[in-house]
């Protein structure tokens, strides 16, 4: 009897490689963020000499691949995304790259993402680079949201991070 795999009729190529980028070809001077530099110390050259970012076509912002440290970006959000944001997404994302490099789980299901430790951890830094740039609370909470994330966990992100929730009924008042 032939194999399933002998039926089918065509040849698929199966040599692709994800493309890879230096990351210092496309974000420039992070290695002279204080911000950064907490992260790294004196490895912070180092460490984003040899950082490489790859580059998706799907929606979403960016992540840290848990199989090899490296920072994943999604081109559309890059292309167009709030330039602040962005900025806050790539400190975010270094603290991951951190983690992965000390050895911890960076997505540890036991724990829901609000609550998850390598979560909170870049979200605190971030949120301390967000206030130092003069960001006010309701911009960094707007910063928070995600679409993935319910009022729930948002309101639970916000208040482990010491950022200032505005209330829903507050809001609608004001309108
Ligand atoms: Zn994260």
């Amino acid at each position: 009897m032939p194999t399933i795999e002998s039926q089918l009729n065509v040849r698929i190529m199966r040599k692709a490689e994800a493309t890879m980028h230096p990351f210092t070809d496309h974000f420039k001077g992070f290695e002279n963020v204080g911000a950064v530099r907490q992260i790294f110390g004196e490895e912070t050259e180092e460490v984003l000499r040899n950082l490489k970012v790859e580059f998706s076509g799907r929606n979403g912002y960016m992540g840290v691949s848990d199989d090899d440290g490296h920072l994943m970006v999604s081109a559309c959000y890059l292309n167009n995304g709030d330039i602040v944001d962005i900025y806050l997404d790539i400190v975010h994302e270094l603290v991951h790259v951190k983690q992965f490099m000390d050895g911890k789980e960076l997505f540890d299901r036991d724990y829901d993402y609000a609550e998850r430790p390598t979560e909170i951890e870049a979200y605190r830094h971030v949120v301390e680079e967000a206030r130092r740039l003069g960001l006010d609370d309701d911009r960094i909470r707007e910063y928070l949201r995600t679409e993935w994330m319910s009022d729930e966990d948002l309101t639970l992100l916000a208040k482990i991070v010491g950022v200032k929730c505005k209330r829903v009924k507050e809001k609608a008042n004001h309108r």
